[in-house]
C-alpha cells in the first residue's frame, strides 16, 4: 500500500545538491511512495526524474515552485501536473531571466564589499546545472573563504536588507497562478507560514488567493508547527482547498532536512490528481 507522498523538494536544476537520479534513489531508500519535484522556476530536471522514478517503481508527478510578489513574507507557489516538455517551459523563462539580471548585480554588490567572484566561479563551486541563486552564492563565498559558513554568507550579505542583497523582478500571484493553470496544471501555496500573516489578515489573503483560482494550500512542511498545520487546515477546508505536504529537501543546502520528513499522507496527492484532472477537463 502507498503511504507517503513528498510534493516538495530540489535538485542541482536549482538550488538542491543531488541531481535527479540520486533523488529518486533516496526517495526510494526513505520508503516514499511518490514524489514530485519542485524545482525552483524551472522543469528541467523532471524528466531524468521520471525515468529513475519508473526504474524504482516509484510514482512521480510534475512540479516547480514559484516566487510571487509579496509583502511582509514571501509567497511561494507550487505547480503541479502540467506536461513538463510542454508550453510551461516557454513560460518560465521571463522567470529565469529575472535571475540572470540579477545574479550579475548581486557579484557587483560583494566586489564592492571587498569579494570579488565572477558568476563562472559560482557555477564550478556550487555545481550548479540550471537555476543559479543565492544559495550557490553563499556556497561560493564560504568556498573562497569571505566567511565561515553558509548561514554567514546570508545573514550577514545575501538575506533581504542585507548590503548585497539584490531583489529579483517576481510576477503577482494572480499571474502565477493563472500561468499554471494555462500550463495544465494546477496551484498551491508552499509553505504558507513563511507569509507571516496572522488571524484576519491571513484568514483575508487565503480568500483572495482561493478567489483566483488556487487550488491548495501546503499544510505539511518542516516550517509549521502543529498549530499551523491545525490553522491551514482549517483554512483550506473553509476555502474548500486541497491539502498537500512536503520536506522541501535540498540536500547539503539544508542538512537539517530529510527527504520524506514530515510523511505526507498518499491520500493528499491522489485528491490533487483528482482536480488535475478536472482542471484538465474545463
Ligand atoms: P533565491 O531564489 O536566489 O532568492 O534564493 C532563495 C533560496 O535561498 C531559498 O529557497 C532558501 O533556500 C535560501 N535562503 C533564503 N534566505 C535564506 C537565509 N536567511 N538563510 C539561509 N538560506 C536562505
Ligand atoms: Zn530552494
Ligand atoms: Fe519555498
Ligand atoms: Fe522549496
Amino acid at each position: 500500500m502507498k503511504t507517503v507522498a513528498d510534493l516538495h523538494m530540489h535538485t542541482n536544476h536549482s538550488d538542491g545538491t543531488l541531481n535527479p537520479t540520486e533523488l529518486a534513489r533516496l526517495a526510494r531508500a526513505q520508503n516514499v511512495d511518490a514524489v514530485a519535484l519542485t524545482d525552483h522556476d524551472t522543469v528541467t530536471g523532471i524528466k531524468e526524474l521520471v525515468e529513475e522514478t519508473n526504474r524504482l517503481g516509484l510514482e512521480a508527478i510534475a512540479g516547480v515552485e514559484l516566487s510571487a510578489n509579496f509583502h511582509p513574507g514571501t509567497l511561494h507557489i507550487l505547480g503541479y501536473g502540467f506536461d513538463p516538455e510542454g508550453p510551461i517551459r516557454g513560460k518560465l523563462e521571463r522567470f529565469q531571466k529575472a535571475r540572470e539580471e540579477r545574479n550579475p548585480r548581486i557579484l557587483e554588490k560583494l566586489k564592492a564589499l571587498g569579494m570579488p567572484l565572477t558568476l563562472e566561479e559560482v557555477q564550478e563551486i556550487a555545481q550548479a546545472k540550471g537555476q543559479v541563486g543565492r544559495p550557490h552564492i553563499a556556497r561560493a563565498l564560504e568556498a573562497k573563504g569571505y566567511v565561515k559558513s553558509y548561514k554567514e554568507a546570508f545573514d550577514k550579505y545575501l538575506t533581504k536588507g542585507a548590503p548585497a542583497y539584490v531583489s529579483k523582478a517576481a510576477w503577482s500571484a494572480e499571474e502565477c497562478i493563472d500561468m499554471l493553470h494555462e500550463s495544465g496544471g494546477v496551484a498551491v501555496v508552499a509553505h504558507p507560514v513563511q507569509m507571516k500573516l496572522q488571524g484576519m489578515e491571513l484568514r483575508t489573503k487565503i480568500g483572495e488567493l482561493a478567489g483566483l483560482g488556487l487550488d491548495g494550500l501546503e499544510v505539511v512542511h518542516p516550517d509549521h508547527k502543529p498549530e499551523d498545520r491545525e490553522t491551514f487546515k482549517q483554512l483550506a477546508g473553509e476555502f474548500g482547498l486541497l491539502t498537500t505536504g512536503g520536506s522541501d529537501f535540498h540536500g547539503d543546502h539544508k542538512p537539517g532536512i530529510q527527504l520524506g520528513q514530515g510523511r505526507p499522507p498518499y491520500e493528499f496527492l491522489e485528491r490533487l490528481r483528482e482536480r488535475i484532472k478536472e482542471r484538465k477537463g474545463n
